[in-house]
């Protein structure tokens, strides 16, 4: 199987997004995408002028099923993304969190034999429906569709699955996948965030805008600074700006006080903010911001340098717990293979 470093991705992707835009590139122009120095270079034509993309390694959806095959001989690991289908303020891509999310399983995956598996692009987002172009699903069914694609790959020969979260309201969903598996199949279950951050430097990736006690959620800088980085050429910071929040006036005066690091104001507000218009609490993110950003700072200040750290910080870690995990339980301890 002929893999992509992690350099050269990230690479062939800066140079995509450097053509696209130095050529004015659209769909009725110039086919790039078997031009030197693309991914599809060499390949003999015609080619489809939106194909950018290479094979990138243990990524399922480019895979056939003897790669998968010779994988399952190497490692018993799956990586699944959960992320999300909704808005995501003026400039951010509508599908930010899917894509986010995919990425960082497959930086993780250039460095292990982890194998990544996509399965559902929307997630859970009732509070974002009223943006156009906003998915939401229920819990219920998100649950079910991760937790049978799941059963396929077990019974196949995966028994290790690491779930990699990139929505918050997600969280519960996720929680509960890890936790059907574990307590109804053969395979264990570990949710990446959490096991990443058993890795962590103290002092890696420095500190978010969050925790130096500016509020940014989401759309927010930091999330902006991401997109920038993992998804070059798809975030519009020139329409970006910072959001008008309102909240209720009870909600309203927990913000200074969770600002000034009262972690039970924060809790009792984030219990209560960020909730579908049918609940009438007045806090979809329609309802508490104009621009669908739910943060205080500028996403124009993001960058993609700030992106890359991050990104880097847990991909890191992430590849740490996997190696480590592989120590303490070798491949086939549990039944695989
Ligand atoms: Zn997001």
């Amino acid at each position: 199987m002929k893999s992509r470093t992690l350099a050269a991705m990230s690479t062939s992707a800066v140079a995509v997004a450097a053509i696209a835009f130095a050529a004015g590139w659209s769909a009725q122009r110039a086919p790039v995408a078997n031009a030197a120095g693309a991914p599809n270079a060499g390949i003999p034509g015609p080619v489809n002028p939106l194909w950018h993309d290479g094979k990138i390694k243990n990524y399922l959806p480019y895979m056939s099923w003897p790669e998968v095959d010779a994988l399952l001989k190497k490692s018993d690991m799956v990586i699944i993304p959960v992320g999300a289908m909704e808005q995501h303020g003026l400039g951010g891509p509508i599908g930010t969190d899917y894509l986010n999310g995919t990425q960082r399983a497959l930086l993780v995956a250039q460095q292990t034999d982890a194998l990544v598996a996509p399965i559902l692009i929307p997630g859970q987002s009732p509070y974002h429906l009223e943006f156009p172009g906003s998915i939401a699903l229920s819990s219920e069914t998100v649950e079910r569709v991760y937790f049978e694609a799941a059963q396929s790959l077990i019974k196949q020969g995966f028994r290790r699955f690491l779930f990699l979260n990139s929505h918050a309201g997600n969280n519960a969903i996720t929680s509960f996948i890890v936790d059907r598996i574990n307590q109804e199949t053969v395979a264990v279950a570990v949710e990446l965030g959490a096991a990443a951050a058993t890795m962590r430097q103290p002092g890696g990736g420095g500190r978010s805008a969050d925790d130096a006690g500016n509020f940014d959620r989401h759309g927010g800088v930091g999330e902006t600074s991401a997109s920038l980085y993992l998804t070059p050429g798809l975030y519009d910071q020139s329409v970006a700006r910072p959001a008008k929040l309102t909240y209720p006036p009870h909600l309203a005066a927990l913000v200074p006080k969770l600002k000034a690091g009262d972690r039970a104001a924060e809790l009792v507000f984030l219990a209560e903010t960020l909730k579908g218009t049918v609940t009438g609490k007045r806090t979809s993110t329609r309802e508490m911001s104009d621009t669908g950003s739910w943060s205080e700072l500028d996403p124009k200040t993001a960058t993609a340098e700030a992106g890359r750290r991050a990104t880097e910080s847990f991909v890191t870690s992430a590849v740490a717990f996997i190696n480590h995990w592989k120590e303490l339980r070798p491949l086939g301890a549990n039944g695989s293979n």
